[in-house]
């Protein structure tokens, strides 16, 4: 008995019926979206600090608002990105309709991981809801207060034929995934990314993979520590260090790293106190296991920084650690936890042989203040994005895409990028049923000179013919 099938038979349904694919239905669905959010702002922001003691501040900035920041960029641009899309054509189809229309894949399951776990669920949703989409949604299980609001909220707002949450762990969605999706977008982790397309392989599903692994950020020895010290300090312990794009290690000197220790314990002290765990900003591991995980970690090379952990409130202090080496654990998988190695290389030659030594990341930083040493990280390696002397800005752009590479994933989304990532480009070429004499120059009996114009019409692209 599969427990899922009355609910997708249901949505599958309603996007026989067309219903999902007019503008108005989209627009309604993307208004109600945003309804949610803002009736619901007070309920989120108390299930995020319930679950991960996400403070007001970041709940704002990196879920809520980025939130509605992508419906209202939706609903503004909705009607161009759904335009047809005209191409140049050749000389054979010059008297034809050439265009790329964006069409719904029909029904979307998206899959989303618990650090940030309103952002992670509702900005793919707008770009299946905008595209036309019937969606079924599968927040995390270990993110609870924000899956129980998200359960029970959010389906008021949606349209009930369209879109439905299925809940779960590992077990469920297993079960769910037995099913057939027109398209799947998954958040997690690459071990359970390979789980979720071998099941997609199964359909023949496409999918989009956004996964995690090791960010490494270079640090030039040409460079104010300080500044370094503040950028890298705030985009690691941001959310507690549980964030996919945020520096994983630091590759330096040791005569930049000398330089960069007092730094980093000055902003540390400057951000979260003398004592972090009174701190109202910091966050706090999301459960036992991911904090007993954490705890291991932190007996790997040497505690330079902080250090210090409390089980019974899940929190680790805001931690460098020094003299790692590379066979450790810390270094082997993602951290994913307020934790930041610094290991020592001889110069950017090294630092960029460890680097492409290794999977590729899904995010990369390079701090110099010289410029040819930024270009040079960039041009030698390969991440799914790049910022230079900052941390995760660049995935604060929709105008720039936002996915993994290799390792880190496939696909990407954000914005337009999001539309385009839950449409099929479905290519259209419309004729009419008359110049048949002109077309009979395909038919058999073949002759050379039939082929020689032939080949000449498909190759040339009427707007530089200069034969009409
Ligand atoms: P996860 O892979 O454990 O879980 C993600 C989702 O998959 C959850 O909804 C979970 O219920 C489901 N799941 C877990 N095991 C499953 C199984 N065996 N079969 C089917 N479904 C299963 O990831 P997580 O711990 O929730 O999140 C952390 C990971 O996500 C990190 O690796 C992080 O880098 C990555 N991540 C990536 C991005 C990104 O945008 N690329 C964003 C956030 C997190």
């Amino acid at each position: 008995m599969d427990p899922f099938a009355d609910t997708l038979g249901r949505l599958r349904e309603t996007f026989r019926s067309g219903r999902t694919r007019t503008v108005e239905f989209r627009v309604s669905q993307l208004e109600a979206l945003g309804r949610f959010l803002r009736e619901n702002k007070t309920l989120l922001q108390e299930a995020l600090a319930r679950d991960l003691h996400k403070s007001a501040f970041e709940s704002e900035v990196s879920e809520i608002s980025i939130s509605e920041v992508e419906i209202k960029r939706a609903l503004r641009n909705l009607r161009a990105w759904m335009k047809d899309e005209k191409v140049p054509r050749n000389l054979a189809t010059q008297l034809d309709s050439a265009f790329i229309r964006k069409e719904p894949f029909g029904l979307v399951l998206i899959i989303a991981p618990w650090n940030y776990p309103i952002n992670l669920t509702l900005v793919p949703l707008v770009g299946a809801l905008a595209a036309g989409n019937c969606v079924v949604l599968k927040p995390s299980e270990i993110s609870k207060s924000v899956e129980k609001v998200l359960a029970e909220e959010l389906p008021r707002y949606l349209d009930q034929n369209c879109f439905a949450v299925v809940l779960g762990g590992p077990e469920e969605t297993g079960q769910l995934l037995e099913n057939k999706f027109d398209y799947i977008f998954f958040t997690g982790s690459p071990r359970v990314g390979k789980v979720v397309m071998a099941a997609a392989a199964k359909h023949l599903t496409p999918l989009t993979l956004e996964l995690g692994g090791k960010n490494p950020c270079y640090v030039d020895n040409d460079c104010d520590p300080q500044t370094v010290a503040n950028r890298v300090v705030f985009f690691r312990y941001f959310n507690a260090g549980q964030t996919c794009v945020a520096p994983d290690y630091v590759l330096c000197s040791r005569e930049t790293q000398e330089r960069l220790l007092p730094a980093m314990q000055s902003a540390i002290t400057q951000f979260y106190g003398e004592d972090p765990k009174a701190s109202p900003d910091l966050g706090r591991i999301v459960g036992e296991k991911q904090f007993r995980r954490l705890q291991g970690l932190l007996r790997c090379g040497r505690v330079a920084i902080g250090g210090q952990s409390d089980e019974t409130e899940r929190y680790i202090a805001p931690t460098v650690l020094v003299d790692v080496q590379e066979t450790e654990p810390v270094m082997q998988e993602e951290i994913f936890g307020p934790i930041l190695p610094l290991v020592t290389v001889r110069g950017l030659d090294e630092a960029v042989d460890f680097i492409t030594r290794r999977e590729k990341p899904l995010a990369l930083y390079a701090f110099s203040n010289n410029s040819q040493v930024v270009k040079r990280v960039m041009a030698a390696t390969s991440s799914g994005g790049f910022c230079s002397n900052d941390g995760f800005m660049h995935m604060t752009l929709e105008t720039l895409p936002f996915g993994g590479v290799g390792a880190s994933g496939m696909g990407s989304y954000h914005g337009k990028f999001s539309f385009d990532t839950f449409s099929h480009h479905r290519a259209c070429l419309l004729r009419g049923p008359g110049l048949e004499k002109i077309y009979a120059i395909r038919y058999p009996p073949y002759t050379p000179s039939k082929l020689r114009l032939l080949l000449l019409a498909m190759r040339t692209r009427c707007c530089s013919c200069t034969l009409l």
